[in-house]
């Protein structure tokens, strides 16, 4: 077994902020409920990957993260799991708005995180939607008025639905940015501050990015409240 310093090294890992707890180096450490590691068991994962082991207790412990952390390092059961630990904690009536919200650049990115949801999410009863552009809306709003514990969102589309009041984000408590920097790249930094200013301020925040620019720094500075940053390998 390794010291937490000792498992940070391994892989590269550097945390910054107060108290951070020690990263969950097998899945047996997280506490996760039998359900959820029954996915992760038939998924064939033999450990957490170190974005997970790092991210995790931090997550676990209601903290706003920075994540910076490549592509392929398993950043989305990185925050999907933790969200799935929310629901349990404090579920809203799906049919007043999602209780988790995640916003992706793209659609099939957006698309791909659905299918995780589902996957690892659906023996928790969870229910997940997905908002994007370049398809119909009617279909998308059918599935919205169903009602989802977790919306998965393009920044564009879902601010086409706000502006339209087809959908309230008022119960958000844990608001997850994947992959920002490429958002910004996008241009979608004044669709993710207007959707932002509807979610309340009580919440968690997750961001992960592959990248540390200014432009980044300055709305995680904005958007997040005394968050740990959690670096994989030598990114900055
Ligand atoms: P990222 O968002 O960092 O690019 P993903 O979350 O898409 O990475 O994960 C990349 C791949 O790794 C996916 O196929 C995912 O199912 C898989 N994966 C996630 N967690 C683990 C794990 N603990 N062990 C092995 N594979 C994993
Ligand atoms: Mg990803």
């Amino acid at each position: 077994i390794l010291s937490a310093e000792a498992y940070r090294r391994r892989h590269e890992i550097t945390v910054t902020g107060d108290e951070v707890p020690p990263p969950l180096t097998s899945f047996e450490d997280t506490g996760f409920p039998s359900e959820i590691l029954r996915e992760v068991h038939n998924a064939g994962f033999s450990a957490p990957t170190p974005i997970q082991a790092q991210s995790w207790p931090i997550a676990l412990q209601s903290r706003d993260i920075v994540a910076i952390a490549k592509t392929g390092s398993g950043k989305t059961l990185g925050y999907l799991i933790p969200g799935f630990m929310h629901l349990r904690r404090c579920r809203n009536d799906a049919q007043l708005g999602p209780t988790v919200l995640v916003l992706s650049p793209t659609r099939e990115l957006a698309t791909q995180i659905q299918d995780e949801a589902v996957k690892f999410g659906k023996s928790s009863r969870i229910s997940c939607t997905c908002l994007y552009g370049g398809a119909p809306k009617g279909p998308q709003l059918k599935e919205l008025d169903r009602g989802a514990d977790i919306v998965v969102a393009t920044p564009g589309r879902l601010n086409d639905i706000l502006e339209m009041r087809r959908i309230s984000l008022s119960q958000v408590s844990y608001l997850v940015l994947d992959e920002a920097d490429r958002m910004l790249d996008m241009g979608f930094e004044p669709q993710i501050r207007k959707i932002v200013k509807e979610v309340p301020a009580r919440r968690q925040t997750l961001m992960y990015t592959a990248t540390w620019p200014k432009e980044v720094r300055k709305i995680a500075a904005d958007l997040l409240v005394n968050p740990v940053q959690v670096n994989i390998g030598n990114v900055d």
